[in-house]
């Protein structure tokens, strides 16, 4: 009997995370229990996204629901039911309101949970709790935006391309090289001259990057062999991390296979560790190092990486 009325919050706090998932925030639902007579006296989703604050998370909600009924904000012979372990800031709150214990239903994988700082807390371990998670990040990965790849062939088109160079190497590059060899390498090899003659003599193709309507960076390759040179990658700074690196790669990959070609190579700087991460997440693996004379007492210094077509 006991077992069923709790399922009953279980159940509710499962519902709460799923209308969160509904609105698009991430999924965690929370109620609390008055012990007495088994009444929901507080409910809550997570409603960061819509709120505009990192405060509304579904315990946080909850709180203030409970002590809105109760007219107090004392939460003794309270419990509450939440989706997920919660995190040090709804810790920390469940321990003002003294609630008297909490029941979670998925630990938090994230590192965020703090369940450790409460003394009755418990995790029932809910399937459901983390499946309702699990389907909202992958669908988030799923909607992220897809990239296009144009290829740049006019002077126009060109010039942009060296615009976007020129743009991205002086923000990127200095602190990683310095200013002096950030200048060297962009005047000598990123200029809208030095796009033209790598494609006439050299065979490159260029393609600017764009998402909607707007150009946020550019790509180069050439075949080289059985196998493709990335010869250059470069998305604007508000760009990264969002996973259009992979989805330039796979499109690279995709010309690679279509033209006969093994894999797709590339250098990157044995300092450029951002980059590095981003390209064994993707799935490339390091086959060695080199370091080439650029001219002007400058070097690249780097590691060379590759990955089947
Ligand atoms: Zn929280």
């Amino acid at each position: 009997m006991e077992e069923d009325k709790n399922l009953v919050y279980k159940d509710e706090a499962l519902r709460l995370a799923q209308c969160a998932a509904a609105l698009g925030e991430v999924p965690v639902g929370a109620v609390i229990v008055r012990l007495s007579d088994g009444q929901i006296i507080g409910r809550g989703y997570n409603t960061c996204e819509k709120g505009r604050s990192p405060l509304l998370h579904a315990e946080m909600t909850a709180i203030k629901e409970a002590c809105a009924f109760l007219g107090g904000w004392r939460l003794e012979g309270t419990a509450m039911y939440v989706t997920l372990e919660p995190c040090t800031m709804c810790a920390g709150a469940v321990l003002n309101s003294r609630i008297d214990s909490v029941f979670y239903g998925t630990p938090d994988t994230g590192g965020r949970g703090a369940a450790h700082l409460l003394k009755n807390a418990r995790c029932y371990e809910d399937e459901r709790c983390a499946e309702v998670l699990k389907t909202f990040f992958g669908n988030r990965r799923i909607k992220m935006d897809r990239i296009k790849l144009v290829k740049a062939e006019t002077d126009d088109q060109l010039k942009r391309t060296a615009a976007l160079a020129d743009e991205i190497w002086h923000e990127y590059f200095p602190s990683l090289i310095g200013s002096a060899q950030t200048d060297y390498m962009v005047n000598r090899f990123c200029t809208f001259e030095a796009e033209k003659e790598n494609i006439r003599n050299e065979g490159y193709i260029y393609y600017i990057i764009k998402k909607g309507g707007e150009d946020i960076g550019y790509t180069a390759v050439k075949p080289d062999g059985e196998r493709l040179f990335l010869s250059k990658l470069y998305l604007k700074a508000e760009h990264r991390g969002k996973g259009y690196s992979r989805q330039a790669v796979d499109m690279h990959r995709e010309y690679a296979r279509k033209n006969g070609l093994v894999s797709v190579w590339l250098t990157v700087n044995k300092g450029n560790f951002v980059a590095i991460r981003a390209y064994e997440g993707i799935g490339f693996k390091k086959t060695g190092s080199g370091v080439t004379d650029i001219g002007s007492g400058f070097v690249m210094d780097d590691h060379f990486y590759e990955i089947k077509a």
